[in-house]
C-alpha cells in the first residue's frame, strides 16, 4: 500500500488531527490550540458560516465560550399533550458568528480535503491522536438511517402569541395538529415554538423520528392546520420566511480503529432530539484533557440504550407516542434531564426511563416495552 501524501514515517507532525470542522470540531480544535497543542484541521469549506439553527440547554455552555454566543434565551419550556408542563431550564439559542469569533482557529494548521474513511484512519501517521467530527452526513456517503424532520415558518411576536399563551417557549406540543382527541393510526408531530435571535418567533413541525421522516408537504399541511385552529389563518402565516429541517439520528458507517468520533459523528448523538452542539460543547474540556496527559481515544462510548430508545420512539404506536411525553411532562426535572442530555450515563438514562414507564397508563407502558425490547 502506499503512503499518503504528506506522511512522514516516523514523525508524528500533530498531536491531534480534527477531521470536520463544523460547529463541534472547530470548538474542540481551537480549545486544543489553546491548550498548546499541534493541531491539524481538515474540512472541504472550513470558512463556510453555518446557516442552522443551534439550541439547546443554557447551562451545558462552557465557562469559556463567552457571553456574547448567546443570542436569545426562553426560560421554562413547555411540554404540551394532556397538560401543560414546564420544563425548569433556560434555552439558548446561538449567535453562529459569535460561537465562530470564540473559536478562531488561527492557531490550527487547517486543510481544506474531503476525507474519506481510509484517509482518517490513515491521519494516524501524521498525529498521535485522530479526531472524526465529520457529522452525521459525512460527505461522500449514501445510503438512508432515520431522520428528525421538520418545517417552520418565522413569524412575529405578536402572531405567535395566539400560540405561546404565555409561554416564553413551547419545546413539544403533542396534541394532534387537527385538534382531534387522539392521533388513532396518523403518525404523529408536535409543534416546537421558539424565538429566533432577530426578534421573531419560530413555529416548526416536527417528526420526531422516521424512516424516512415525514416530507415537508405534510410537515407544513399540518403545522398549518394546527395554527389554523389556534386562530392564525391566511396573511397571518402564508407569506412567512420558511426553515427546512432533516437530522439524520444515527451516523452512519461503523468506527475507525484508535480514532475517536465526536459531535453528531456519534459521541453527542442524541436519537431523542437530533440536537448535539451543545452536549458537544460540555464535552470539549474533557477530550482536551485526554489529549494533553496524551491518551489514544479508546472505542466510542456505548449508545446502547439511546439506540434502543430510538428503536422504541420508531415503533411506538400513535398514541403511545402521546403518553410517553405526556408522562416525559410530569417527571421529576433531575429524569427530565437524564432523558434530553445526550451524555446521561446509561445507568440514569435507564431509571429515567423506568419512571417515565410507571407514569404512563398500563396498556400504554406495555406498548412502550414492545417497542422498544422486541426487535
Ligand atoms: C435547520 C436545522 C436546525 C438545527 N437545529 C439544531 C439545534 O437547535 N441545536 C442543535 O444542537 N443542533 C441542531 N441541528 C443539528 C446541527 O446541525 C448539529 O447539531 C450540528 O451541526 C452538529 O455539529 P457537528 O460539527 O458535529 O457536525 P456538522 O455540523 O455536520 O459538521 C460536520 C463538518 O464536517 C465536514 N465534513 C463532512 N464530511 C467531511 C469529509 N468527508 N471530510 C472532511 N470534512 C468533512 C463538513 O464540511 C462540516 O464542516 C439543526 C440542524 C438543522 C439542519
Amino acid at each position: 500500500m502506499g503512503v499518503p501524501a504528506g506522511v512522514l514515517i516516523g514523525v508524528t507532525l500533530f498531536d491531534v488531527a480534527v477531521v470536520g470542522l463544523g460547529p463541534a470540531g472547530r470548538s474542540l480544535a481551537h480549545r486544543l490550540a489553546a491548550a498548546g497543542l499541534e493541531v491539524l484541521g481538515v474540512d472541504p469549506h472550513p470558512g463556510r458560516s453555518w446557516a442552522q439553527t443551534l439550541g439547546g440547554w443554557r447551562r451545558q455552555l462552557p465557562a469559556w465560550l463567552p457571553a456574547d454566543v448567546v443570542a436569545t434565551t426562553a426560560h421554562d419550556p413547555q411540554i404540551r399533550a394532556a397538560d401543560s408542563y414546564p420544563i425548569r431550564d433556560e434555552y439558548a439559542i446561538l449567535d453562529n458568528d459569535a460561537v465562530r469569533l470564540a473559536t478562531t482557529l488561527e492557531r490550527v494548521t487547517v486543510e481544506e480535503q474531503v476525507l474519506g474513511d481510509d484517509d482518517v484512519a490513515a491521519l494516524r501517521q501524521r498525529a498521535r491522536m485522530v479526531v472524526d467530527a465529520r457529522g452525521a452526513r459525512p460527505a461522500g456517503s449514501g445510503g438512508d438511517v432515520p431522520h428528525q424532520t421538520a418545517h417552520g415558518i418565522l413569524v412575529p411576536p405578536e402572531v405567535a402569541e395566539k400560540v405561546l399563551c404565555g409561554a416564553e417557549a413551547v419545546l413539544m406540543d403533542w396534541r394532534p395538529f387537527d385538534g382531534a382527541a387522539r392521533w388513532g393510526v396518523t403518525s404523529p408531530t408536535f409543534l416546537y415554538v421558539i424565538p429566533m435571535p432577530d426578534g421573531r418567533v419560530l413555529l416548526e413541525e416536527t417528526c420526531l423520528a422516521g424512516a424516512p421522516g415525514l416530507s415537508q408537504g405534510e410537515l407544513r399541511r399540518r403545522l398549518l392546520r394546527r395554527l389554523e385552529l389556534s386562530g392564525l389563518g391566511g396573511d397571518q402565516v402564508s407569506g412567512a420566511e420558511v426553515e427546512r429541517v432533516s437530522i439524520p439520528l444515527v451516523r452512519r458507517g461503523g468506527h475507525i480503529q484508535g480514532v475517536m468520533r465526536f459531535g453528531a459523528a456519534g459521541q453527542q448523538n442524541n436519537p431523542f432530539s437530533g440536537y448535539t452542539f451543545f452536549a458537544s460543547l460540555s464535552a470539549v474540556d474533557g477530550v482536551v484533557a485526554q489529549a494533553v496527559r496524551g491518551e489514544l481515544p479508546g472505542r466510542d462510548q456505548p449508545l446502547f440504550v439511546r439506540r434502543r430508545a430510538l428503536h422504541g420512539v420508531l415503533n411506538l404506536s400513535p398514541d403511545d407516542t402521546y403518553a410517553l411525553f405526556d408522562a416525559f411532562g410530569r417527571l421529576s426535572p433531575a429524569h427530565q434531564r437524564a432523558v434530553l442530555d445526550a451524555d446521561t450515563p446509561g445507568a440514569n438514562l435507564v431509571a429515567a426511563m423506568a419512571r417515565q414507564f410507571t407514569l404512563m397508563p398500563l396498556a400504554r407502558g406495555l406498548g412502550l416495552a414492545r417497542a422498544t425490547l422486541l426487535p
